[in-house]
């Protein structure tokens, strides 16, 4: 397994999440921002929706053919001076990395954002190895600076007010610096421009990989991803196996959902196309490009319960709209991809023993499936791992005890008669009006935040039983 489980339990977690002032102030702004540019974008978009379903209909196409366009991919890139590698385990995608490193004599690579580089925990093993890894965009800079972990998906800083990046850059950077974006941006950048001259390697992430043509696909709203790929020697570019399209056609489907979803844009501010090393005759460009597919899990799935997260193209939308992370944020979750698509690429990344509680943060309200550029039914997702969790027998003793006690007296009539008898005797010195306030013991967890009605006076089948007596 590619992470270790996390040490505070989620309740502990969101508790603390929730009275951070800071923290609530800075998600409710962002993700209120990102809603109101998404459904913008659509708005004005006709051709939307029928896009959304294309979009999916070519990840359907495209994950029931994989092997062949994976195979596609490789010899496209091959034959354009690229190097492909295939990483089956986190490990062995960090051996990749590694070993290209050492052999191009790299001390310092400059990265763009990545959240495949993240599920690897690339930077730690880098340093260990004697590279200083440097985070280039702006949101990755940040949180590089905090030594903490992105919290959303795009927006890996999300979590972080303006006068909190103003504080870290004065204590981190020894400088001084107004609590402004521009003026925070403007110091970030002198800051790394000269990382980029230095670097000896590039490393990237990937939000698409043509097979047809070799070309990955960077999209990105700040120029440090072209300079990540262009100005190293070497560049590196690492993506999961299932982000391979077919061709340049698809992706133009693709591009046209994605900026919309994920920032409210028409197009992101840079759509990078990289296809292989530097030719002859050209002025820019990597002498050496390698391209590492990871599977780490995502194999398995395809004939898996979690085969529609394939689909994901991590425009972030779900965590936007989801009534839990608005609260609590990216880092209560614990892992790597926070929000609702998050905990099932935990689940396929680490196991569901790692989601036994994680599986329940969320209201299965169906937001998340319904802003999802590729309709991907994540409450659907939920359910199905809840499911397995317990039959697996990974929840709690009592609360599999309870649940099973519940399936057989709702089946058996006689009894399910007598529990509510008994239930409503034993109800009374907790009942207030129609509802019981607070159940004692472990069951106490239950009413702590939400109602649970008193079994009524009369059941309808007793109030049935008496109307068919009173001949009605
Ligand atoms: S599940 Fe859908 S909405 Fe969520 S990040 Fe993936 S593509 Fe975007």
């Amino acid at each position: 397994m590619s992470e270790p489980e996390v040490a505070t339990p989620l309740r502990e977690r969101t508790g603390h999440a929730l009275r951070d002032p800071f923290l609530q102030q800075a998600l409710t702004i962002a993700t209120t921002r990102f809603i109101d540019l998404r459904r913008e974008a659509f708005g004005d978009f006709p051709d939307g929706e029928s896009l959304r379903d294309r979009a999916r209909a070519i990840k359907e196409a495209t994950l029931q053919r994989l092997d062949h366009h994976v195979e596609r991919l490789v010899a496209s890139v091959e034959s354009r001076g690229g190097h492909v590698h295939y990483a089956v385990t986190a490990e062995e995608a960090r051996a990749i990395v590694l070993d290209i490193a050492r052999r191009s004599g790299a001390r310092l690579a400059v990265k763009s954002k990545s959240m495949a580089t993240e599920e690897i925990h690339l930077n730690e093993a880098l340093a260990t190895a004697g590279v200083t890894p440097v985070e280039t965009d702006l949101g990755e800079y940040i949180i590089q600076l905090a030594h903490e972990r992105p919290s959303h998906i795009i927006a890996p800083a999300i979590h972080k007010t303006r006068g909190q990046v103003a504080e870290l850059f004065e204590r981190e950077l020894k400088r001084p610096a107004a609590p402004d974006p521009e003026a925070l941006t403007a110091i970030a950048r002198e800051e790394l421009r000269r990382r980029f001259l230095d670097a000896d390697l590039g490393i990237t992430g990937a939000n698409f990989a043509v097979a047809e043509t070799g070309t990955v696909v960077l999209v990105t709203n700040e120029g440090n991803g072209r300079m990540v790929t262009s100005l190293p020697r070497v560049h590196v570019a690492l993506m999961g196996v299932e982000k391979v399209i077919p061709s340049m056609s698809d992706l133009m489907v693709f591009l046209a959902v994605l900026a919309r979803s994920a920032t409210g844009q028409k197009l992101s501010v840079y759509t990078s196309l990289v296809s292989g090393p530097r030719r002859g005759g050209e002025l820019e460009g990597p002498e050496e490009f390698h391209l590492v597919l990871l599977d780490n899990g995502r194999i398995a799935q395809i004939a898996g319960s979690l085969r529609e997260a394939l689909a994901c193209l991590r425009c972030g939308a779900c965590l936007n709209v989801c009534p839990v992370y608005r609260q609590i944020g990216g880092h209560a979750y614990g892992y790597t991809y926070p929000g609702p698509i998050g905990i099932l690429l935990t689940a396929m990344l680490n196991g569901p023993r790692s989601v036994k509680d994680l599986a329940h943060a969320s209201s299965l309200c169906g937001a998340c499936a319904d802003a999802c550029p590729v309709r991907i039914d994540i409450p659907r997702m939920l359910i199905e791992l809840r499911r397995e969790v317990d039959e697996r027998r990974i929840a709690p003793r009592g609360e599999r005890a309870a649940f099973r006690a519940l399936a057989r007296l709702l089946v058996r009539p006689a009894w399910y008669r007598l529990t509510a008898r008994v239930a409503r005797v034993l109800q009374a010195p907790f009942v207030r009006g129609r509802t019981i306030r607070r159940v004692p013991f472990d069951l106490g967890e239950w009413t702590r935040t939400r109602d649970l009605p008193a079994v009524a006076p009369r059941t309808f089948q007793e109030r049935w039983a008496a109307l068919e007596r009173e001949g009605r």
